[in-house]
């Protein structure tokens, strides 16, 4: 292996430098070998120097770098890595937490592993592959979960069918590669939820959001929410803590079910909450005055950099809607998770939506992502998931 040698132009070599993990197919001048998706690959620069090892996958982005030193990246090299993602984890106090058993174990970019997530659900680290280099190895990780986490491990499952690259030549399969659990009931802040990573969305639960929930239950007391694109129901469940009445929206009738099972399964049949399957913006298009907490989780409106400002007018009319119709002194969780829009574009559009309104709008919190989702510092994209809180007057 690594007989393949990719040099790059004259002055491309710049951002490997930074310790940019990735090769845009436009920077390389000349690949010696033919190499296969997935195969390792060395990086030179335009002199012949070497400058990294990585995966190659014919497209926009041609390699994705595992490593800047000129070493084999065999099996002790993977599980070192994870090992360090796993401590990480254990120095954030999650791996061992009487109230929270969900966590990202394995954040991509943002562990030095692009290309692979693997998240824990209580048991079951469910692998989501998005490059061919990462697929091969999945028996490799496997076995390095089963010795990492020992006991704790009851199940690996693989769920790399929708992302694996779109032309990719290999097709995956959804399947358990080690044990064979159902759905699992994990626990985040000591609140309950059902995880079924078969049927769900990504890897089955948007863990991101753990910290953002938490603050929300700060100002859920006395008063009546509205959860928009609610889908597993998780902030529905922390505000149901003491909120007057809660409201989920989501346009798929699977993730209404999910959501009033979770409702149930922390609180039993509590008619405080009332889950409707209807479009955001049907939905949004006359609740005046009715909530004074709206919550906004659109999923990621903008995929690629082309669609960017469609994505943009998405943000500010949801933002409208809420804005305008909110109770005076209410409270608005307002979020996007689309990695191409950045914090500086996702608040000039909810402060275009506000200015539309004419309405007295305050900041209270700027919210991201949390730190078993890190930001790799030299890959700027691995931050994708902004918030921020407003009061509405
Ligand atoms: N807030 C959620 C994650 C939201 S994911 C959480 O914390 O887990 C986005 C959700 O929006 C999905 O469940 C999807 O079904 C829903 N959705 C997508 N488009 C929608 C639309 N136009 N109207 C309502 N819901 C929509």
């Amino acid at each position: 292996m690594q007989n393949v040698k990719i040099v790059l132009k004259s002055g491309k070599d710049q951002s490997v430098h930074r310790y940019h993990p990735w090769i845009f197919s436009g920077a390389i001048k000349k690949i010696y070998g033919s190499p296969a998706e997935g195969d390792f690959v060395e990086v030179y620069d335009n002199k012949d120097t070497f400058l990294a090892v990585g995966h190659y996958q014919p497209g926009s982005i041609a390699v994705r770098i595992i490593s800047f030193k000129n070493v084999v990246p065999d099996t002790g090299f993977f599980r070192d890595r994870i090992r360090s993602a796993l401590n990480y984890r254990k120095a954030l106090g999650l791996t061992e937490n009487d109230h929270t058993n969900v966590y990202r174990l394995v954040h991509a970019e943002g562990d030095d592993l692009p290309g692979l997530i693997i998240d824990f659900y209580n048991g079951v680290a469910v692998m989501q592959m998005h490059s061919v280099g990462m697929y091969r190895l999945k028996t490799e990780f496997t076995g390095i979960l089963k010795e990492l986490l020992g006991e704790k491990l009851t199940g690996v499952f693989d769920k790399s069918e929708e992302t694996l690259p779109y032309m990719s030549g290999v097709k995956a399969t959804n399947e358990f590669l080690y044990g064979n659990a159902g759905p699992v009931t994990v626990m985040e802040n000591g609140f309950h939820f059902k995880v079924d990573w078969t049927s769900g969305q990504k890897t089955g639960f948007f863990i991101d959001q753990r910290e953002n929930r938490r603050l929300l239950n700060e100002y859920t007391f006395g008063r009546q929410v509205l959860n928009m694109f609610g889908y597993t129901g998780s902030f529905s469940v922390y505000a149901m803590k003491d909120a007057k009445l809660v409201h989920t929206v989501d346009s798929s009738a699977s993730a209404i079910d999910l959501a009033d099972e979770n409702i149930r399964l922390n609180f039993g049949n509590d008619e405080r909450h009332q889950a409707f399957k209807a479009d955001a913006f049907d939905f949004m298009g006359d609740i005046n005055g009715r909530y004074d907490l709206i919550i906004l989780d659109p999923p990621a409106f903008a995929k690629h950099k082309n669609v960017l400002s469609n994505a943009l007018q998405g943000y500010k009319k949801l933002n409208i809607k809420a804005i305008e119709q909110i109770k005076p002194g209410g409270i608005i969780f307002t979020f996007s998770c689309s990695q191409v829009v950045t914090k500086e574009n996702f608040r000039k559009s909810v402060f275009t939506a506000a200015a539309n309104t004419g309405r007295r709008v305050r900041i209270l919190h700027q919210m991201g992502q949390p730190a078993d989702h890190p930001v790799n510092i030299y890959h700027p994209e691995s931050e994708y998931l902004k918030g921020l809180v407003l009061y509405v007057e």
